[in-house]
């Protein structure tokens, strides 16, 4: 199928109506839609000159920068993959990603060059490597590169279902998985966030980006302005002092963040002196938010809210909880992530996937064009989450009649305890109401009596005083006395990944030493 607007059409469309129109903003540099529209072609020159060409894979490990777009939609333009990197991640996992993506190019930042140095031998099939912002003795100059290519548009036909994006997973319940987004996924999300909740949007957006364009929030959410002939605006790093930096810069009419990160700019001592303007929507969701916090930033931002929950499989979308259902009189409905965005079906279903009542707890599934074609090079993996079309997210959650989701938790965190599922959020939204309580987590821990055990593992608030008794009976006051931790550990931090999501699998790990832990 011809799509009438493929990933490389990002970066035409508006050049011709709108060339002179900013469509990114980079520190100092601001690139108009006409030359996003010529550095993409030479990108896509360049890359098919070099033979890079036929869904090649083109890895990139760099700090966010507006080089980013060039690459994704240069590379869209060539037919070609982008597999953008996770930098965070440990030197052994980088070079596992850049290898199990078979990538045969990589777009590699200044920075990164003595991590390439460690790894570099363990590379296979890369055939070129070009360095942003080096001095290009040892590695091809990218900018220079770049400018050395032909500026005609390459010409090429793209298909519907041609791979664009290949993104890892957070790795939150394993090892990362590479999800292959097509240009039909990644279109059919923009119009479904369009008609959905983040509509109405226009070319007078300013939208910033302060998210990793290495996970789905970040690349694809930055996609939603180049669809529209906005602007983005693109920081470096995600920290508070470059995010409200940018407030005061530019006039930001829309963000995109996840909760940790709403909670970073919350705690900065020049939040609440900021002027957030011409800011009317703000967009969050990866990971639960806790009430208290949204309700702090609804007071600071003074803006719109929509909640978003989906995933990489699903180029990000699955359900969105629109401005208007932002109700701080309906605590109910707030802890929902909303409803099905449009074109996307979702289901909750049993361990023998037959669908629930509402108010069940089950899985959750959603089909929908902009679900994922599967895993690149896991067939198993694929066939397992992928069945008769419906992606099993790996979430728990029930509906509401009214078709309102609410996400429970990872059906892998559940724990089983005398034969009753007990789902850890719950347990830790409960014990978080304790005032010496700064952080917790909930696990199943072994345990000969119930098969697994409930366990607390929390962090005490600064200066904070409390007994594992006193923990349990604070429980035990709010929620069934089977989901009460039945033990209390005391740490001072909890593992987290880059997106604030707790690493369950290393906190159980000790507990778990020579056992082995079923899971459906
Ligand atoms: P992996 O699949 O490698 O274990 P991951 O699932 O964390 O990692 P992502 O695709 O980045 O990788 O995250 C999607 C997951 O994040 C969802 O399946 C869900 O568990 C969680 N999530 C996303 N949005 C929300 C939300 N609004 N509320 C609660 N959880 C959310
Ligand atoms: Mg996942």
């Amino acid at each position: 199928a011809r799509l009438a607007v493929a990933v490389g059409d990002l970066a035409r469309v508006h050049a011709r109506a709108t060339p002179d129109r900013p469509a990114m903003v980079f520190e100092e540099r601001v690139t108009s839609y006409a030359a996003l529209d010529r550095r993409t072609n030479q990108v896509a020159n360049g890359l098919l000159a070099a033979g890079i060409r036929d869904q090649a894979r083109i890895a990139v490990l760099a700090k966010n920068s507006d080089r980013f777009y060039d690459v994704y939609f240069g590379a869209a333009k060539a037919n070609n993959v982008i597999v953008p990197v996770n930098w965070r991640l440990a030197p052994p996992e980088i070079a596992f990603i850049i290898n199990h993506s078979q990538a045969k190019a990589l777009v590699i930042g200044a920075e990164y060059l003595p991590l390439l140095d460690e790894i570099g031998t363990e590379l296979t099939g890369l055939e070129l490597i070009l360095a942003v912002g080096a001095d290009g003795t040892r590695h091809v100059e990218f900018d220079a590169w770049q400018a050395g290519q032909p500026h005609a548009d390459p010409g090429l036909a793209h298909d519907a279902d041609m791979t664009v994006m290949q993104l890892y997973t957070s790795g939150t319940t394993g090892l990362p998985k590479g999800v292959e987004l097509t240009n039909g996924n990644v279109v059919s999300a923009l119009a479904a966030g369009l008609s959905g909740a983040l509509g109405p949007w226009g070319p007078e957006e300013v939208v910033l980006i302060p998210l990793p364009l290495f996970h789905v929030g970040g690349a694809h959410f930055g996609t939603n302005a180049f669809y529209h002939g906005g602007c983005n605006v693109i920081l470096r790093e995600t920290s508070a002092d470059l995010i409200l930096e940018a407030f005061r810069r530019h006039p930001i009419t829309r963000a995109g963040f996840v909760p940790s990160v709403l909670l970073l700019c919350l705690q900065h001592p020049d939040c609440p002196a900021t002027d957030f303007g011409p800011l009317h929507t703000i967009t969050y969701g990866g990971s639960p938010i806790p009430f208290d916090l949204l309700r702090q930033a609804i007071d600071v931002f003074k803006c719109g809210f929509v909640h978003m929950y989906g995933m990489t499989e699903s180029t990000s979308l699955a359900t969105v909880l629109k401005p208007e259902e932002h109700d701080l009189d309906n605590l109910t409905r707030l802890r929902s992530v909303g409803r099905a965005v449009p074109g996307l079906a979702v289901q909750i279903v049993d361990a023998n996937g037959a669908e629930v009542a509402p108010g069940q707890v089950g899985e959750i599934i959603v089909r929908g064009p902009c679900v994922t074609k599967g895993y690149w090079r896991q067939p198993d993996a694929t066939a397992h989450t992928i069945r008769a079309g419906w992606l099993h997210t790996g979430d728990a959650g029930y509906a509401d009649e009214d078709g309102y989701l609410y996400v429970y938790d990872r059906v892998k965190d559940m724990i089983v305890s005398g034969g009753e599922n007990v789902y850890p959020a719950e347990v830790e939204s409960a014990i978080f109401g304790h005032p010496a309580v700064a952080d917790v987590a909930v696990i199943g821990v072994p345990d000969a009596r119930w098969g697994e055990a409930v366990k607390a593992v929390v962090v005490l608030a600064p200066g904070a005083d409390t007994s594992a008794d006193a923990i349990i009976d604070f429980a035990r006051a709010r929620i069934a006395g089977f989901k009460c931790p039945k033990s209390v550990d005391f740490v001072d931090a909890l593992p987290r990944n880059p997106s604030g999501k707790i690493l369950k699998r290393l906190l159980r790990e000790p507990y778990w030493a020579g056992y082995e832990r079923q899971v459906n």
